[in-house]
Order: C-alpha cells, then structure tokens, then sequence
C-alpha cells in the first residue's frame, strides 16, 4: 500500500537538510526547505569533506546525475614531524568539498543549474522548493500536523501547516532549543582549515604527501591533509586543491583564543571569523607556529594558504531527535555535532535521512529511528574522542590503531 504524500517543511538549508529533503521527495513528498542565509550558495569556502560508505550509499541511490564528485584514494598515512612515514594502510577515502556536494544536491533537490554537473531530468517528478532568506522561527502543534513560523526573504513574519517539520538548522539548533532549552555546544577545541592548489607545493612536499591523506599528530595538535576537487567540482589534476585541517587544543579562556576569534573590527565571535575578517597578524602569527610545529611539508601547505579560516569544534549530542509526537524530528548537526576527526558528519545525515524513509514506510518505528540514531551518534562521538585521544601522545611513532567502539552500527572503515 502506498503512503500517504507527506507536507514537509526543512529548516536548514545545508548538506543536512538537502540530504533529508531529496530523500523525503523521492518517496513522492511535498518538500520546502527554509534556508536562514540568503545566499546560501556561496557559502561553501571550498572547505574538504570525506564522504563515508552510508553518504556514498546515498549518493549511488540518489544522485542521478551519475557524475564522479570525489577524488577517491586507497590508502593514508602518519607522518611525523620530520616529514617521516610512520605507519601506512590501504583505506578507501571519497574526498570532496561542500561546493560539490551542496551544488550536486540542489542539481537532484530543485534542479539547480550553476555548472558544477548537470541537472537531472524532473519530467514526471516535482521539484523540491528551496527558500534562501527564510529563518524558522518557532513551532506549534496544530491537530494533526504543525505550524511552522518563519520570517520570510521580505522580512515578513509567516507561517505554513505542514505533517512534518524537520529541524536542520545545524549544531546550535534553534528549533532544538525550543523544546530542550538547556541544551549548550560544549567548546573541545580550535580547527584551522584551508586550501592550496596542488600546482603551487613543492615537488618536495608533494613527494611527502604522496598525494593520499596524511595525518600527523603532534602533542595537542593535529593535522590531517588530502587532495580534493578543484575550482568548480573539477577533478582533472592540474586544478587539484589540496585540503588541510589543523586542530589545536587551546583553552577558550587563553588569551590566545580571544585573540583568534576576534575579527579586524574587534568583534569577538563564538564559532568562526567570517571569511576576509581574520585580522592579518593572527593569520600571520598561525603560519609562524606552523613553521615551528607542523612537518615541513604540512607546514609549507598551511603557509601557502591565501585565506586559512577558523573554526571552533564544539560537542554536543541532543537526549531526543523526535518531539510532538515525531511531527518534529531533528537532523544532521542539529542531532550531534560530531568530533570532525571521525569524518562521520555528512554520512551521519545520509544514515538517518534514509532510515527515515524506512520508518515513514512502516519498516520500523520512529521511536526505533530515534533510538538508533542517538546510539549511532554516541558510537560516532565515541570514535572521534578515540581518535583525538591520540593527540596527547608525546611521540608520533607511539601511535597505536584505533578505532570505532565495539559494536559501532555504520560501515565506516576503521583508520
Ligand atoms: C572542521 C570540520 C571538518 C568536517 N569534515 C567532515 C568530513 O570530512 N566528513 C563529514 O561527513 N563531515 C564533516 N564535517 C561535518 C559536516 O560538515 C556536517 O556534518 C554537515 O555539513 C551537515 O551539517 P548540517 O547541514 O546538519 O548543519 P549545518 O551545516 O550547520 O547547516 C545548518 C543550516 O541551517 C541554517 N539555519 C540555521 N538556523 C536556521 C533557521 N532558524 N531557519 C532556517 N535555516 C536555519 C544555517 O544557515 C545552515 O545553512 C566537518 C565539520 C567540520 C567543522
């Protein structure tokens, strides 16, 4: 018997909610996505992604263009500070940027056309709505459905009746804070993050890296680089960028953070500098540090990068993903924001967007959907603080294997 066609409202705009929302209008939903900025398409900074087996599932289910958007490798390694390898293994890595992937599934979701792949052909399908300048506002339970608030791209207060509502508005969630106001983002670390194209390393360098994901863990600190995309999804090789990321355990107190996330015009920011506000002394501070600390060939990457930007990784797991009777669900980064060593965040959202399918289906429950994603994103938590742990350690050829908790529910590959 087929299911009743749902009226679903996403709020959030990002990999999260475009995941969820192509799935949802695949099984012949009505989907609006609610995107708070107002030109969410230039927000990607190029910045790397790893898509893991769950998000590579989703991709092969849904992604009809049929295009390659990833630059794949088999194999990583450690190296340490002296640029020497220390440990290597085969490991498959789908490497991509947010570009690609937002772009690829607005191409699926409402077939938007920006030249970064084709556009699937929609005849005999609806397009989804997606609605950048629109922020959720509030939600209230009306019969059988919901009444979701939202200020429009005027700036005129709304609102729209639909079945379902599903809160990807990200870790600081504020359809979350509606029914779970105690709920904070709890400060781990500081990540620097940047791209460099492949033509302007070294041949040296290049030689290190070996073009394959290379991390290097040094005492309260770590760097994990690998090749992706080039401009505008490209994957021919002379427009490669390389992908760096460069987490630090700095104290949120330390004068040092104040200092980084204060912009060129003294504003202090909690989770990131805009991209053009890192003042140049910081900037210029970080790549000195790099020199110091980083292996020579990671420390000439990081030094290379035109515009390094700044991110705090945060913690935060939510007890409950479904409210007023599962007519709420939350999604993504609005679940767990997820240590990003784990590189679980996007495969996360694939994961449970499918699942959901399942228990809209009647396949299992939503309380069994609800159960099994906090327990994936607990076992997913558990993986990157594992990870992380390794970063104490005062030599890098102390490295031991690690990986996910026993018993861990995704087919992510251990590293
Ligand atoms: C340093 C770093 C590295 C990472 N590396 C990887 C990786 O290698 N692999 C991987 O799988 N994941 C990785 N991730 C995680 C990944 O980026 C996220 O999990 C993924 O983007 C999904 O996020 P999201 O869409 O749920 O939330 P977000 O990306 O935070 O998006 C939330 C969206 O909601 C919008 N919004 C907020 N409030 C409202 C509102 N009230 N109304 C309407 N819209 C609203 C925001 O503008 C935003 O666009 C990494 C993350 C970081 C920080």
């Amino acid at each position: 018997m087929s299911q009743p066609t749902l009226n679903i409202v996403i709020a959030g705009g990002s990999l999260g909610g475009l995941i969820f929302g192509i799935g949802l209008q695949a099984a012949g939903n009505i989907v609006t996505i609610f995107e708070r900025r107002p030109n969410s398409a230039m927000l990607g900074l190029g910045a790397g992604l790893s898509c893991a087996p769950e998000m590579q599932e989703f991709m092969a289910k849904y992604d009809l263009t049929k295009e390659p958007y990833s630059l794949d490798t088999n194999e990583y390694q450690f190296i340490n500070s002296k640029d020497e390898m220390i440990r290597h293994a085969n490991m498959e890595q789908r490497s991509t940027t947010w570009d690609v992937l937002y772009y690829r599934l607005r191409a699926n979701f409402d077939g938007l056309r920006v030249g970064y792949c084709s556009v699937p052909d929609f005849s005999g399908r609806r397009k989804g709505v997606y609605r950048d300048g629109c922020t959720v506002t509030g939600v209230k339970e009306i019969g059988e459905g919901v009444r979701v608030e939202y200020r429009d791209e005027n700036g005129s207060e709304k609102s729209m009746d639909v079945d379902l509502l599903i809160a990807a508005d990200g870790p600081s969630s504020r359809i979350r804070d509606i029914f779970l106001p105690e709920m904070e983002r709890r400060f781990i670390h500081i990540a620097w993050r940047g791209t460099v194209p492949l033509k302007d390393i070294s041949a040296e360098s290049q030689a290190k890296q070996r073009n394959i994901p290379t991390l290097c863990l040094i005492e309260n600190s770590a760097t994990i680089l690998y090749p992706i995309p080039g401009a505008n999804g490209s994957l021919d090789p002379k427009d490669q960028l390389y992908n760096w990321v460069w987490y630090r355990v700095i104290s949120q107190d330390s004068p040092e953070y104040k200092e980084i996330m204060t912009d060129k015009d003294g504003k202090l920011h909690r989770v990131s500098v805009p991209l053009g506000k890192m003042q140049p002394l910081v900037v210029l501070k970080q790549k000195t540090l790099a020199g110091q600390l980083l292996s020579p060939s990671s420390a000439e990457i990081v030094q290379k990068t035109k515009d390094p930007y700044i991110q705090a990784i945060t913690d935060c797991i939510s007890p409950k993903t479904l409210f007023l009777d599962g007519k709420v669900l939350l999604a993504g980064d609005a679940v767990a924001s997820l240590r990003p060593m784990a590189g679980l965040g996007v495969n996360s959202a694939a994961r449970s967007a499918m699942m959901l399918l399942d228990a809209l289906e009647g396949r299992m429950t939503l309380a069994e959907w609800e159960k099994d994603i906090l327990a994936y994103a607990r076992d997913a938590r558990a993986m990157g603080i594992t990870r992380e742990s390794t970063w104490k350690m005062k030599k890098a050829s102390d490295v031991k294997e690690e990986g996910p908790p026993a018993g861990f529910r995704t087919k992510v590959n251990k590293i």
